[in-house]
């Protein structure tokens, strides 16, 4: 039998963890032989198809259309915009096709803008076409990494971006608090991943925009995970790619824009890092590939009630599923100890036993992928019951996050402490720092190389904590004027 469980902890080696479920639990596969390019797995893939489900009916609830634009992005629209140029470094370009040279070589897309914002330039003439929200969904971008890693960071990665238009900055700044909320009912209430919701500082922005927003998570190892990214642009497109519209006084006038890119794979590596054990992965009850495992103890010896277990398995099958749950009767040869452990490393939330003792009982027995225990349910009720564990189950899941990340959030006056609260236990540390304009770079720099590579994560958003008026910058000494959180990063 090959080696089927994790044979490394969680709190003793998170890395090499986080490789064994990525591989183990059949998420991904990373043996295709091009550095930074991975197969989804059908498993994997279930869950992420439903970390886009939800996205997709949250922002169409919100009035974003969707739409498809092709891979390819114009070399000069990509240089455009001055500060967006930045991402030509880790472009992709396509310059040849068989044995000949292409005229005009053209980027894999780094991201959308580049692409779309030349349509929205002659999509739009008048402020009646506004506000336009436009989204697209389930598709990949693409970036040269140099350093890659399966949900953490790829040469391509899936992406979902939302695309906004308005005539006033009012309504964009309307639009970032909905991106948040969305970040919390998808991210946080369906997802169970704990973030704070941060604003970045200026040095450390989206190449273009005014202002981003992130929702951020802590890995297990006490890193910083970056979930999604929502970015104030101004009018700083508008103007590159001249988007402009008539406005209701006649005049023409640029438009505002915001953007919101929810990290697909991000969220993924949160859900197995955050949520997985010991013994796997872990998922909420609704996200799961597989609900419900079914396995039937029985004895080579003992044919007819034999028998009478795999008929009453059957039975329960069919009744769970037309409840709707996803349900499978594992009847493979492996012994129930083999299937135990597949589907505890596959993270499925319930399995039900059935055997000799369960038969005369007319009860199955339970467990819940929480808990250590085995509980005994009558069979009539076993639509209630199911209900109450899948429940208990995603509440056991929210509260052990919500634990892990409320205990990982510390407090320091002086670079001494930062340091040594950095090099112990990592998380995120509040700190009272001078600025968060790009004055506050050469501070974030030291502290970054004092630190042996924290960075300053930005200010809490919407509300900021306050300063009191004695607080100094731990760096460079001077009046505080924020408070910031540190923490180093993926
Ligand atoms: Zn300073």
């Amino acid at each position: 039998m090959k080696e089927l469980g994790i044979t490394v902890k969680k709190q003793e080696n998170f890395s090499e963890w986080y490789t064994q479920v990525v591989q183990k639990a059949e998420l991904a596969d990373i043996r295709l032989g091009i550095q930074g390019f991975i197969v989804h797995k059908p498993w994997g893939f279930f869950i992420i198809k439903k970390i886009y489900e939800y996205l997709e009916e949250e922002i169409e609830k919100q009035g974003h259309s969707a739409f498809l634009f092709p891979v390819a992005v114009k070399e000069e629209n990509l240089k455009k915009e001055k500060q967006h140029a930045g991402f030509t470094p880790n472009v992709f370009w396509i310059t040849e096709a068989g044995d000949k040279k292409i005229e005009e070589k053209f980027a894999l897309r780094p991201t959308g803008e580049a692409q779309i914002y030349p349509m929205y330039s002659l999509w739009f003439r008048s402020h009646k076409d506004l506000p336009f929200k436009g989204y697209q969904s389930r598709i990949s971008v693409f970036r040269n990494e140099m350093t890659t890693r399966p949900f953490l960071r790829g040469r391509e990665f899936l992406f979902f971006e939302t695309h906004n238009v308005f005539n006033s900055h009012n309504e964009a700044e309307e639009q970032i608090k909905d991106d948040l909320e969305t970040c919390r009912k998808i991210i946080y209430d369906k997802i169970k991943i704990p973030f704070l919701y941060f604003k970045r500082p200026q040095w450390d922005k989206f190449k273009g925009a005014d202002h981003t927003f992130t929702p951020d998570t802590l890995m297990p190892d006490g890193k910083r995970n970056q979930l999604a990214s929502t970015h104030d642009l101004g009018q700083n497109f508008s103007k590159a790619f001249n988007i402009k519209i008539r406005g209701k006084d006649e005049k023409e006038q640029f438009v505002w824009q915001t953007c919101f890119g929810p990290g697909i794979w991000r969220i993924m590596a949160a859900l197995i890092g955050i949520h997985g054990d010991d013994k796997g992965l872990v998922i909420p009850f609704e996200m799961a590939p597989l609900q419900i495992v079914i396995i039937p103890i029985t004895f080579s010896d003992k044919k007819s009630e034999s028998k009478k277990i795999i008929d009453s398995c059957v039975k329960i099958e069919n009744s769970l599923k037309k409840l709707c749950y996803r349900v499978k009767f594992d009847n493979s040869e492996e012994t129930p100890g083999f299937k135990y452990h597949k589907w505890e490393l596959q993270g499925v939330p319930i399995r039900i036993e059935i055997g000799p003792k369960e038969i005369k009982s007319k009860k199955v027995s339970v467990a819940l992928r929480t808990e250590n225990k085995k509980t005994q349910i009558t069979i009539s009720k076993i639509d209630k019951e199911i209900k109450k564990l899948s429940l208990k189950l995603d509440k056991d899941i929210k509260d052990k996050a919500d634990n892990y990340f409320k205990n990982n959030t510390r407090n320091s006056n002086s670079l001494d402490e930062l340091k040594e609260l950095v090099k112990k236990y990592r998380g995120f540390i509040k700190v009272p720092f001078c600025s968060v304009d790009n004055d506050g770079k050469s501070c974030a720099d030291i502290l970054k190389i004092e630190t042996d590579g924290a960075d300053i994560c930005g200010t809490l958003y919407p509300k900021e904590e306050k300063t009191n008026p004695n607080q100094k910058c731990i760096i460079c000494n001077k009046k505080a004027n924020h408070i910031v959180y540190v923490a180093k990063s993926y």
